[in-house]
């Protein structure tokens, strides 16, 4: 039986383990296996409410094996480190537990196709002093931590007598990631002021948002990022444009104006990579940020057995450029590479992948969401904000649920969602 492996089980990984497992996987027309170094997925978007504790990712994140099992795929929990093209395997590293004892020694599974959507990670340009002293929101441990040390800043400030110095925090990158987070952590210092932690509030927190580009969101048109540049301000944030961080040390961050941003916590979401690893893995054609180039078809340009997807992939626009890193790029890429797998196993020509910016939206928190959405009937992008703009956000997240689980699970688990906001805290408060 042919054996088609998925490396990463993120926003396109996971989607095209399950439509493969429904289209061949349970009939036994192929083997379908999806690789993971986690157990669980949580949807790389919601990991800034993660860190501030808006998610609990306990109860949101889904099990790769109880997944796996209902859709006819199997899950192997593993890090890759190598591919072998002439033998068609690929290379995963030993699992081992906390002591450093192997658990599961290297090992190598086969593959007929291979499919690499192992997302990306952040990039902090060598800058020095960054991977010491910075967090980056890469995944759900690192959301933890974040989460952990912003809770004892909480704490400390909270507990401590007349003199209080207040909880700073800086964050790198004026992206969806950073201006979310801010506005995220606002929302936290209210929440937990309710909960019982004495004198927190938004005048005890300085969060400094800091961005070397002219703007924040400079993915997004001007009025969008001046929209949200002006309601961060609103909220008591710090935002920093037009600077560029030269180092970090423990205690905050140096600008290249000679300006030292004192910081109690750091966060880096300025810019991505593939993992390093990738650079010109198996020959693989890599770009300098290690992604795969891909062919229109998604294939990789040295290899038709191997197709990327999502963030590690680098694929043409037409009109010059490349797909933007995003997860609805990723979701796109998860239908396209799905539809070429099934052409190639037919022997029928594959098609191009054609990306279709349906908009940005970003998440204030609760105090707003505002965006573009690339309209149908007219030409252009329309400005949206506000109840209408926070309704297609969440339903970005929605489309995944229903490609992962159909559309009434998916509105089981809206109503479970709703449910707990009634009975648990709104925040995740240890
Ligand atoms: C905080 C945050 C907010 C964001 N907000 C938005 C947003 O609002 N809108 C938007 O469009 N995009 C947003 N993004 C970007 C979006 O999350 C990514 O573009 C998208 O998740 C990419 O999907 P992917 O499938 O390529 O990778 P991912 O979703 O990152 O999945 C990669 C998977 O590969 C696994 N993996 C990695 N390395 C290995 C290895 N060596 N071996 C085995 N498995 C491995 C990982 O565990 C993971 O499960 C955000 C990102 C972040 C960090």
């Amino acid at each position: 039986m042919q054996k088609i492996v998925i490396i990463g089980g993120g926003a396109g990984g996971l989607e095209l383990a399950t439509s493969l497992g429904h289209k061949l996987g349970r009939s036994k027309k192929a083997e379908i296996i999806l690789v993971d170094r986690n157990h669980s997925h949580l949807w790389k978007p919601l990991l800034h409410e993660v860190a501030t504790g808006s998610m609990d990712d306990g109860v949101d994140a889904l099990s790769y094996l109880a997944h796996a099992r209902n859709h006819g795929f199997t899950f192997q929990i593993g890090s890759l480190t190598n591919i072998n093209r002439e033998g068609k395997t690929i290379q995963l590293a030993a699992i081992r537990d906390v002591n450093g004892d192997v658990l599961v020694p290297e090992r190598d599974i086969a593959y007929d196709q291979l499919v690499m959507a192992l997302g990306s990670t952040s990039n902090d340009f060598g800058t020095p002093g960054v991977k010491e002293n910075c967090i980056f929101l890469d995944n759900p441990q690192q959301a933890h931590r974040f989460h952990n040390e912003m809770l004892n800043l909480f704490l400390k400030f909270s507990t401590s007598g007349e003199q209080k110095d207040k909880v700073n925090i800086a964050i790198v990158g004026g992206g969806a990631t950073g201006v979310e987070l801010s506005a995220e952590l606002h929302n936290a210092v209210k929440e937990l002021h309710s909960y019982g932690y004495k004198g927190l509030d938004n005048q005890a927190l300085n969060v400094t948002l800091v961005e070397a580009g002219e703007r924040i969101l400079p993915a997004l048109p001007e009025r969008i990022s001046a929209a949200a540049h002006q309601e961060l301000i609103k909220i008591g944030v710090r935002v920093l444009t037009k600077t560029m961080v030269t180092s970090a040390e423990k205690g905050g961050l140096h600008t290249k104006d000679g300006e030292f941003i004192q910081a109690d916590l750091m966060v880096w979401a300025a810019g991505i990579k593939a993992p390093d690893f990738m650079k010109d893995i198996a020959g693989l054609e890599t770009n300098r940020i290690n992604q795969l180039v891909v062919e229109p078809t998604l294939q990789t340009t040295r290899d038709e057995n191997i197709y990327a997807i999502g963030d590690c992939a680098s694929c043409p626009l037409p009109n010059g450029g490349f797909v933007p890193p995003r997860a609805q790029s990723a979701h796109q890429m998860a239908s396209r590479c799905f539809a070429n797998i099934m052409a190639q196993r037919k022997g029928q020509s594959l098609k191009p992948y054609v990306y279709s910016d349906h908009g940005s939206l970003v998440s204030l928190s609760r105090f707003s969401t505002v965006g573009s959405l690339m309209g149908n009937l007219m030409r252009g992008s329309m400005m949206v904000e506000g109840r209408i703009a926070r309704f297609v956000y969440i339903s970005l997240y929605r489309m995944h649920q229903v490609a992962l689980h159909g559309y009434i699970k998916t509105g089981l688990m809206m109503l479970v969602g709703r449910i707990n906001r009634v009975i648990r805290p709104h925040l995740k408060l240890h």
